[in-house]
C-alpha cells in the first residue's frame, strides 16, 4: 500500500504528537506513525505518569507516618499496602490518558494515526510496518522524528539477571523487593529509590560520583542527601559496579571502592537507573543521512537534521530529557514548519522538577552555571522552616535560591528543595523567561499563607541588603 503527506512523524510521545496534532490544526496532511500498543510515549507508559502515580501512594504512606503529629491516632499495624491495586490505579490512569489523547487526534480530519513501526527508506520515504495489515510505504514532504529514549543497559556481568530491573521494568513489579540497590544517583534512581524505601523496601543507593544529582545546585544536591539518608536509604557515592551476582537469597553487586578493592551489597532486585539513551536503532538513518552524534540525533538551532525537511524532538536528540521540553520543541517546529516566527526553546529557560521527596524544582541556570558564564551572581535566600505554609503543612525544612545578575538584578534562575517546589516552577519559569527584575518581583502581592511568599520575601531581602 501506498500513501503520500505533507509531515510525517514518527513517535506518538509528547514530543511527536504534540507536533503532529498542531500540523493538522494549522492545514498540513499529516501521518503519526506509533510503535507502542497506545498514544503517550515514555512520558505515559513508563515515566512521568506512573512514576508519580507510585509516589502520590509513597506520600500518602509518609502522610500516615505524619498523622500524630495533626492530632490523628493511627495504629501503624493496622495501615496496609495493596500493592495490586496500586498497580491496577496506575493502569486505569493510563488507559484513560491514552484513549483521551486517541479522541482527541481522532477529531483532526488531517491526522491520520497509524500503530506500527516505521523506517526511514530514503530522504523522503519510509516504510510502516502496521501491527495489522501489509506494509505502508510513505513518501512525505517532510518528515518529524520524535522516537524518544530507552534505559541505559547495565554493562556488567550480571546486568541481565531476571531480578535487575530497568526504569521501565520496575514500573510494572508486581511486588515491593524486600531490599533493592538502585545503581545510579540521577533524577530517576533518586525518585524509586525514595519511592520504594517509602514503600516498605530496604534501598541502597549508589553513585559514581561524589555526590547525588550532578548537574543540580550543589547546595541543593547535598541538602537532600540529608533528607535520602534520614529517611533510611543507605547512600554509597564515588562507587563502580563491578558486578552482579546470583546469591543465596537474591542478588549481590559487587563495586570497586575508591581506595582500592571491592565491597558488596546483597538485595532481593536491583534498579539500574543508568540514564537513558537515545532510540535510534531500526529507524534507517542512514537510509536518509541523519548523522547521529554522541548525544543523538544531531540538529541545527532549528531541530533540522543533517538532512533537509528531516527534524528530531525530544529525548532522541539528547538531554534535556523531559516531556514539556519534547512538546516545546515540538510546538516550536510545527510553527516553524508552517513558515511562522518560532521561539525556540533555550536551556537556559528551561524548568524542571525532580520529584524527590521533599521535591526538588529548577527554573534556568543555577549559580555554578551563572558564574561560568562570566555574569555578576547574587542569591536571594529563603528557609523554608520560617514559612508558615510549611509549618501548617508539617514539610516544613528546605530551601529556594533565586539566582539574579547584580547588575541589573534580573532573574536567571531558581531552584528550591521543599515539598511543593514542583508547583513553585510555574512561577518560577515565568520570572527566568521573562527575566523580572526583583524590585518588581518584590512589589506582586503574593497570596498568605502559601509557598509562594518565599519568592517575595527573598527577593525583598536581597534587595534590602543591598541598600
Ligand atoms: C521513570 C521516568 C520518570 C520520568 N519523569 C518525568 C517527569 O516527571 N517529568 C518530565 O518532564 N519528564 C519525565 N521523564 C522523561 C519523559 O518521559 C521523556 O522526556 C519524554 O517522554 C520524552 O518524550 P519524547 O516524545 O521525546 O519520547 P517518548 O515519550 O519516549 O516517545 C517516543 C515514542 O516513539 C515511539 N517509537 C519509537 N520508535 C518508533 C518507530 N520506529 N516507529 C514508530 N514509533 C516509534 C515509542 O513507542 C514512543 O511512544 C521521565 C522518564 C522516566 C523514564
Amino acid at each position: 500500500m501506498n500513501r503520500s503527506c505533507d509531515v510525517l512523524v514518527i513517535g506518538g510521545g509528547p514530543g511527536g504528537t504534540p507536533a503532529a496534532m498542531a500540523l493538522a490544526q494549522m492545514g498540513k496532511s499529516v501521518l503519526l506513525v506509533e510503535a507502542g500498543s497506545g498514544l503517550g510515549g515514555t512520558c505515559l507508559f513508563e515515566g512521568c505518569i506512573p512514576s508519580k502515580i507510585f509516589r502520590e501512594t509513597a506520600q500518602r504512606l509518609r502522610d500516615i507516618a505524619l498523622a500524630d503529629q495533626f492530632g490523628i491516632h493511627l495504629p501503624h499495624d493496622l495501615v496496609q499496602l495493596d500493592w495490586h491495586r496500586v498497580q491496577a490505579r496506575k493502569r486505569k490512569i493510563l488507559q484513560q490518558r491514552s484513549e483521551a489523547a486517541a479522541r482527541k487526534v481522532s477529531q483532526l480530519k488531517r491526522l491520520q494515526l497509524v500503530f506500527g513501526r516505521a523506517r526511514l527508506t530514503a530522504p523522503q520515504r519510509a516504510v510502516i510496518e502496521p501491527f495489522e495489515g501489509e506494509n505502508i510505504e510513505v513518501s512525505f514532504k517532510q518528515c518529524i522524528l520524535a522516537t524518544g529514549s530507552e534505559p541505559r543497559a547495565l554493562p556488567v556481568p550480571g546486568g541481565d539477571l531476571p531480578q535487575v530491573y530497568s526504569s521501565d521494568g520496575i514500573l510494572d513489579i508486581d511486588h515491593i523487593p524486600e531490599s533493592l540497590v538502585v545503581i545510579g544517583g540521577g533524577a530517576i534512581g533518586i525518585e524509586l529509590a525514595q519511592i520504594f524505601q517509602a514503600l516498605g523496601a530496604k534501598v541502597t543507593l549508589m553513585e559514581r560520583g561524589p555526590r547525588i544529582l550532578g548537574p543540580v545546585d550543589e547546595e541543593l544536591a547535598l541538602a537532600l542527601e540529608q533528607h535520602l539518608i534520614s529517611q533510611g536509604i543507605r547512600l554509597i557515592v564515588n562507587c563502580s559496579v563491578r558486578a552482579v551476582c546470583e546469591a543465596d537469597e537474591g542478588l549481590s553487586v559487587q563495586y570497586d571502592l575508591d581506595e582500592g578493592g571491592y565491597d558488596q551489597i546483597h538485595a532481593t532486585a536491583v534498579l539500574s537507573a543508568l540514564g537513558r539513551q537515545p532510540r535510534v536503532q531500526g529507524l534507517g538513518l542512514e537510509n536518509a543521512a541523519v548523522s547521529v552524534g554522541d548525544h543523538g540525533i544531531v540538529v541545527d538551532e532549528a531541530l533540522q537534521t543533517t538532512t533537509p525537511d528531516i527534524y528530531a524532538v525530544g529525548d532522541v536528540i539528547g538531554q534535556p530529557m523531559f516531556a514539556h521540553w519534547a512538546t516545546a520543541q515540538a510546538l516550536a517546529l510545527a510553527r516553524h514548519l508552517m513558515g511562522q516566527p518560532a521561539l525556540f526553546p533555550k536551556p537556559e529557560h528551561n524548568t524542571a522538577t525532580i520529584y524527590s521527596s521533599p521535591e526538588l524544582g529548577m527554573a534556568g541556570l543555577t549559580e555554578a552555571q551563572a558564574k561560568a558564564k562570566g555574569i555578576e551572581v547574587g542569591v536571594a535566600r529563603y528557609d523554608f522552616s520560617q514559612d508558615a505554609r510549611a509549618q501548617i503543612t508539617g514539610y516544613d525544612s528546605g530551601m529556594l535560591k533565586i539566582v539574579y545578575n547584580k547588575t541589573d538584578h534580573k532573574v536567571i534562575g531558581v531552584h528550591a528543595l521543599v515539598e511543593g517546589a514542583a508547583d513553585l516552577m510555574g512561577e518560577a519559569a515565568l520570572l527566568v523567561r521573562a527575566a523580572v527584575p526583583l524590585e518588581v518581583l518584590a512589589s506582586a502581592i503574593h497570596p498568605h499563607p502559601t509557598l509562594t511568599e518565599s519568592f517575595v520575601v527573598a527577593a525583598r531581602a536581597a534587595l534590602a541588603e543591598r541598600r
